[in-house]
């Protein structure tokens, strides 16, 4: 039977959606599951992460570990992986991730593949499906290698309603501190604003925008709707947005419950990064903007008319709430 080894993405303390829908997967797929947790004072999350579909939970709790450095972190995740026999070890998508998993993959001699959308075993054999040359293509990839290290996209699995694992902890003993590097200080987006990666709704703003106001206008929307604020690469290029708003190839990959798009036209950079998403709503003014053939509603219009609209509606509904 393969054996699923899912690290646990934490931020602040919470358990983040991926972990379940990661162990969800796993089960889905007649695999025996376990957990990795890291950080510090996480101890109490054991019943979440059993909660969550997994058998065994290796927990690595140590102070050292409160701030996020990829080799201490990737020490954990070998020392884990190797205790429980893991074939296979997932990551959700994040920047750490993306540090981590090439360490892991090194230091277990397995391969490594990222921007997985889906992974499937046939016997011994594992398989996966990813995205090729900006999303144009989705190639099935044949690994070679007994064990697979592997980030998964945002939002291609969903976790299963009303399934449970079992409680058993193994501690794991801390790890050396990672000499090379070591991270001093974390600074945090201070905005405020609502982290796009955890938003249920992202409202994202594009060049149509034009200028300042046109952009507090979509912000405005943003706010109504407590959705995170993205951006296209036009208005980051402009100098309207921040980079860390950027969705796209080279920016965030989001994969919210309802992603807007306003005054994007839908270059396949930009698609790149939000196609995942479950239900994408576009106000164009162009009915012929690419937009449209990934959008689930389309409003062709201007969005200075449009989002006043939207604005006065979703007021009207929160009203009645
Ligand atoms: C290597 C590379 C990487 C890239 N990475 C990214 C990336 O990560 N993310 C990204 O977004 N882009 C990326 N790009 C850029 C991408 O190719 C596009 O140039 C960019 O996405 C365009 O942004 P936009 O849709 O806001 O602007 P435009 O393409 O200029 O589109 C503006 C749209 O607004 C509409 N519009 C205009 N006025 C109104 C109005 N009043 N009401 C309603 N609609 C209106 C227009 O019809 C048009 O469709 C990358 C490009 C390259 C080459």
């Amino acid at each position: 039977m393969a054996k699923v080894l899912v690290v646990a993405e934490i931020k602040q303390g919470v358990l983040k959606s991926s972990t379940p829908e990661l162990l969800s997967k796993a089960r889905a797929i007649g695999a025996s599951t376990a957990v990795v947790a890291i950080g510090s004072n996480i101890e109490s999350l054991v019943p979440e992460l059993a909660g969550a579909g997994s058998d065994t939970q290796y927990i690595a709790d140590d102070p050292g570990l409160e701030l996020f450095s990829a080799g201490p972190v990737a020490a954990c995740v070998v020392d884990a992986a190797r205790q429980f026999g893991a074939s296979l070890i997932w990551f959700g998508f994040s920047e750490s991730s993306k540090a981590v998993a090439p360490r892991v993959a090194a230091q277990l001699d397995a391969a490594c593949a990222t921007e997985i959308n889906d992974i499937s075993l046939n016997g011994d054999q594992i398989e996966v499906i990813r995205p090729a040359i900006t999303n144009k293509v989705m190639q099935r990839v044949k690994v070679n290698t007994e064990k697979l290290v592997a980030v998964v996209r945002a939002g291609a699995f969903e976790a299963t309603e009303g399934i449970s694992g079992t409680e058993n902890v193994v501690k794991l003993s801390p790890p050396e501190m990672d000499l090379k590097a070591l991270v001093r200080e974390i600074l945090t987006d201070a905005s405020g604003e609502i982290d796009l990666a955890d938003a249920d709704i992202v409202v994202s703003v594009g060049r149509g925008a034009k200028d300042q106001a046109g952009i507090d206008l979509v912000r405005g929307l943003a706010d109504d709707l407590h959705a995170g604020f993205g951006s296209s690469r036009a208005m980051v290029d402009g100098g309207f947005m921040a980079h860390n708003k950027q969705v796209g190839q080279t920016g965030k990959i989001v994969a919210p419950t309802l992603y807007m798009a306003i005054g994007i036209s839908g270059a396949i950079q930009h698609l790149a990064g939000m196609s995942g998403s479950k239900v994408i709503l576009a106000v164009n003014k162009d009915p012929e903007a690419p937009i449209f053939n990934v959008a689930d509603y389309g409003i062709v219009g201007d969005l200075f008319e449009v989002v006043p609209i939207l604005q006065e509606e979703i007021r009207k509904i929160k009203a009645k709430q």
